[in-house]
């Protein structure tokens, strides 16, 4: 902002402005000094704004003509921070990732126009397609220090599957069931072993290798 715009004194609906590679810079008074830089307006046009018909020079109604969806923004974002706004930095680090956020929903509304989904589960998706790419973190035992780590054959005990019996059922004590990964590739296989986890029944231990780290297994 010029420096000499700063220290003039206006009297209310007066302005000052000075334009520049076609930046526009202004000082308006309305109830205080108003300031606004603008790369979209070369000039000042003064129109006529809202039911009580206030003179305003057009950037500005403009802006707050805008600002409206500004607020609804804002108000969407505050709800779903991505990262706890208490966190230090919030502003500096996250707040332009949650704009970009919302922007890529606004344009992904727009261009699937057929397609109504919310705000909240539109990011679980993203999130959900951008984790299934991602080497899973190691995980450490809650209180346990990064310091005296844990040895390597405990790192997967919070999230990794392991294999188990199919549960005994009235009539039969060692039940089998079809192997999902034969399943697909057209083989009628039966096997009396479950992922704990994902709850499939899998041959141990190909079909259950396969079908923890091939996608399209
Ligand atoms: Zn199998
Ligand atoms: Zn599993």
């Amino acid at each position: 902002m010029p420096k000499d715009l700063c220290s003039v004194k206006l009297k209310r609906g007066e302005y000052v402005i000075r334009s520049c590679n076609r930046i526009l810079a202004i000082k308006w008074k309305d109830k205080r000094d108003v300031y606004m830089m603008s790369t979209k307006h070369e000039t000042v046009e003064i129109i006529s704004q809202g039911s009580n018909h206030t003179l305003k020079p057009s950037c500005i109604a403009e802006y707050n003509h805008g600002m409206n969806g500004i607020d609804l923004q804002d108000q969407i974002l505050a709800c779903f921070p991505v990262m706890r706004k208490y966190m230090k930095g919030y502003k500096k680090n996250f707040y332009l990732f949650d704009i970009g956020l919302f922007n890529s929903y606004i344009l992904w509304k727009n261009l699937n126009d057929g397609k109504k989904q919310c705000y909240v589960d539109y990011r679980i998706n993203i999130a959900e397609s951008r984790l299934m790419n991602m080497p899973k973190p190691i995980y450490r035992e809650r209180g346990v220090s990064s310091v005296g780590d844990a040895p390597d054959r405990l790192y997967a005990k919070d999230w990794a599957h392991f294999p188990k019996h199919i549960d005994p059922t009235p009539s039969k004590s060692r039940p089998s069931k079809r192997c999902t990964v034969c399943q697909k590739n057209k083989k009628r296989k039966e096997t009396t072993w479950e992922c704990k986890k994902c709850k499939v029944p899998l041959h141990v231990p190909e079909c259950f290798e396969l079908y923890h780290t091939v996608t399209d297994y």
